[in-house]
């Protein structure tokens, strides 16, 4: 595996990709050089001076992950690395703590006016009573959006001895409860708090989510930090919320304008602290980006999938734990079935049962079903990256249902497929490893791996025998042999593994065979 490094990453980063990947560390790569020798990495990891753009991603036909050190992907072009399957990934958590201790350093700043009594005191003056400060002890924190950063300021505050209310109305409740947080509405958050904080996303829900009315709302005494995004606070209704004594105080690290205009009105203020979009930049930040890009893409090429992909559902760390064990059986089983129902795929349809079916997000398994259906008769790879985007170009219409009872395991997986003239289901868990159960209405157990046979025969005398002979003519071996049937007499399907690929001719010849209605050969 060849990974290229085109932008400067820690170096302990670099050091555990060497022990999977070659690696090309070229930091002054251009363009047009990018463009010419991509087609040899299988990974490449940028920052924000490389641009991973639609024409590079064209020439990139080894990529497998596009991994950027850090947080924000403007330099990636996401849907050309999406369509062509190609992994993108970052690291959203590498600056986590380090914002929300930014985030504290502007509480505690404001709390006991420290710049500008840094300032005054670099001044020749001794302003003592100037600087009369509050504590943090038993005031109460605001929180807008409480995810990665929102929570880790949420913790430090509450060894400040705060109490907190938050708002976030993507957040369950009884995460809020687990957190220690009341969970309200934007309004009562403002005019509770004594400390506001903002963590959301930049969105168009966002923009100047805190403006004019907001200001209003705010005890006089309040102060705000923003370590987000610049444009989610109206400047202009910070100013006068500020220049009026609306409010007590604010913090900034982001700015709707970066840098912010020489002339800002902002720079006049005494009750405001700037810091230059430094909420994330510390040492032990930009290791661990590299360390955890790195971790993906060793995850990756050791046949995991990474974490953090942005063009695949996000799914906690626990969620992928509880998943994981199922994704051999969702291929297997979208394989299975796209292989042995005849016609081309209108309605596939996957029902989760038991445990599986007490996950919020199976998107992941859902993914990797349809990954499996749709490879066996594809080109170019498809994988959870592109494979919903792949169904739906191809007319593929997906379902997923959810069960509680799982016939006495702890989860199944039924996928069923329909064209315009057949149907075929198949249904399979994770037993130490991957097993189908059940064939259409047939319970059988099979390993589904390497060359496969399946024969839908009359469950007479000598059908068994009459296949098992002519796979013996042919010298094709059997491995282990599964048979179901609805009743004795009736129709019955057998699920052959074999020793080696089962050859066309013999498939027609048993397909010809007195009471065998077909045969169909498969590989997994
Ligand atoms: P996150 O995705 O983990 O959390 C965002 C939270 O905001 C989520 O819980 C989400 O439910 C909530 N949210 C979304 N829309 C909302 C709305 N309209 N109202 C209320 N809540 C809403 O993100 P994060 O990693 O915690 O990052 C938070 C912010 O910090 C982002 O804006 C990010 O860009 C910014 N950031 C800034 C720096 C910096 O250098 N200053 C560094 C990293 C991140």
């Amino acid at each position: 595996m060849k990974v290229l490094v085109a932008d400067a990453i820690n170096e302990k980063g670099i050091e555990n990709l060497k022990e999977v990947a070659e690696v090309t560390v070229d930091t002054s790569i251009t363009p047009e050089e990018l463009v010419n020798t991509i087609h040899e990495y299988h990974g490449i990891i940028v920052r924000s001076r490389t641009k991973v753009t639609k024409e590079v991603i064209d020439k990139a036909d080894n990529l497998k992950i596009i991994a950027r050190a850090g947080v924000g992907v403007d330099n990636i072009d996401l849907d050309a690395a999406t369509e062509k399957g190609i992994m993108v990934v970052n690291s959203p958590e590498s600056t986590s703590i380090t914002v929300a201790e930014h985030t504290m350093g502007l509480l505690l700043s404001l709390a006991r006016k420290l710049s500008i009594a840094d300032k005054s005191v670099k001044e020749g003056k001794w302003e003592k009573k100037r600087f009369m400060g509050v504590e943090l002890r038993n005031k109460t924190l605001g929180v807008t959006g409480m995810g990665r950063i929102g929570s880790q300021v949420v913790n430090r505050c509450k060894a400040f001895e705060m109490d907190a209310v938050a708002y976030d109305p993507y957040l369950p409740e009884e995460v809020a409860t687990q957190m220690g947080v009341e969970l309200t509405d934007l309004e009562t958050v403002l005019k509770k708090a004594d400390f506001i904080t903002i963590h959301v996303p930049l969105t168009p829900e966002t923009k100047h989510l805190i403006s004019h009315d907001e200001f209003e709302i705010m005890k006089d005494t309040a102060f705000i930090t923003n370590c987000a995004r610049g444009g989610i606070i109206d400047e202009e209704a910070l100013y006068d919320a500020l220049k009026n004594d609306k409010i007590a105080g604010a913090a900034l690290d982001v700015y709707e304008e970066e840098p912010p205009a020489e002339d800002s009105k902002l720079f006049e203020l005494d009750n405001i602290v700037l810091t230059p979009h430094i909420a994330a930049s510390t040492k032990e930040a930009q290791r661990d980006a590299a360390i955890i890009v790195a971790d993906e893409i060793i995850n990756l090429f050791k046949d995991g999938t990474p974490r953090n992909v942005l063009n695949m559902p996000r799914i906690d760390n626990r969620t992928y734990q509880e998943l994981s064990p199922y994704f051999e059986i969702c291929e297997k089983l979208g394989s299975f079935i796209s292989q042995a129902v005849n016609g081309k795929i209108k309605d596939l349809e996957i029902v989760y049962s038991g445990e599986l079916a007490k996950i919020d997000n199976l998107e992941m398994l859902t993914r990797t079903v349809i990954q499996g259906a749709v490879n066996p008769f594809l080109s170019s790879p498809v994988n959870a990256v592109n494979a919903a985007l792949v169904a739906k170009e191809r007319g593929i219409n997906i379902t997923e249902g959810r069960k509680t009872n799982a016939k006495g395991y702890e989860s199944l997986i039924r996928v069923k497929a329909k064209t315009n003239s057949d149907q075929f289901s198949a249904e399979g868990t994770t037993l130490h490893e991957a097993r189908i159960l059940k064939v259409n209405d047939y319970w059988v157990d099979v390993i589904p791996k390497g060359h496969m046979f399946i024969a839908k025969y009359e469950d007479v005398p000598g059908s068994i025998g009459s296949i098992g002979t002519k796979l013996g003519e042919y010298g094709v071996n059997i491995g282990i042999m599964q048979v179901g049937r609805d009743e004795a007499g009736g129709r019955a399907i057998m699920v052959l593994t074999l020793d080696k690929e089962i050859p066309t001719e013999v498939i027609k010849e048993i397909q010809e065979l007195d009471n065998v209605y077909e045969a169909i050969g498969l590989e997994l």
